[in-house]
């Protein structure tokens, strides 16, 4: 998506060898006409599903997961982080690694939100190691529930999640795809090597 493409090299941050800091518009400030957008793609690539329910884990998720709820025309679930667990019962959780913040949260929906009659489509910020969409993938199993597809907002191809994700036979699609960060520049995947 060009214009994600270029939001990021004009706002993104280089953090280290391998995050990329996009408060400016999807992590902490929120441009809404961006994320609007992104809905709008995000519909575009998956209304051949007949998608139910939009899940993410909060709260990164959020702001992109809403926009294509919009799009959708369908309720929108995000995933509650927890350190300790009560009232389990009347809960799916699974147990997800932030990568970015090196700890474990367990996350939780609540069962009356999803059920085994729901197509769900998984919608992330960022798809790293693959520990976020895989928590959510989870949840969905537990609810009996069917996965339409994982839409992710920035993907970064040189970390493991979308190859858990293609060894899953999970169809992803990714706005924009990140295959190095050099000299603290980011460098997207060409049309090619996609
Ligand atoms: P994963 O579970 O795929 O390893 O990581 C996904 C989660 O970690 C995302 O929901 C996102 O919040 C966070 N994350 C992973 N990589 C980055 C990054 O480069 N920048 C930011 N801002 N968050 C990241």
């Amino acid at each position: 998506m060009k214009i994600l493409e270029e939001r990021i090299l004009k706002d993104g941050q280089v953090l280290g060898k391998d995050v990329l800091k996009v408060d400016n518009f999807l992590n902490h400030q929120v441009d809404p006409m961006l994320m609007q957008q992104i809905g709008q793609e995000f519909h575009r690539l998956f209304k051949d599903q007949p998608i139910t329910k939009v899940l993410t884990v909060e709260s990164s998720g959020i702001a992109p997961a809403i926009f294509t709820g919009l799009a959708f025309n369908v309720p929108v679930i995000f995933a509650r982080k927890h350190k300790s667990l009560t009232l389990k019962d009347e809960l799916y959780t699974s147990t997800v690694y932030s990568y970015t913040k090196k700890v474990s949260n367990h996350i939780s929906i609540s069962k009356k939100f999803l059920k085994a009659d729901d197509v769900c489509l998984v919608i992330d910020d960022f798809l790293a190691n693959g520990q976020a969409v895989e928590g959510l993938m989870d949840i969905v199993g537990q609810a009996g529930a069917k996965l339409a597809g994982v839409g992710i907002v920035i993907e970064k191809t040189f970390q493991k999640g979308r190859h858990l994700m293609d060894e899953k036979g999970i169809r992803v699609e990714s706005l924009a795809r990140i295959k190095a960060f050099e000299d603290g520049k980011v460098i997207f995947l060409d049309d090619q090597e996609a």
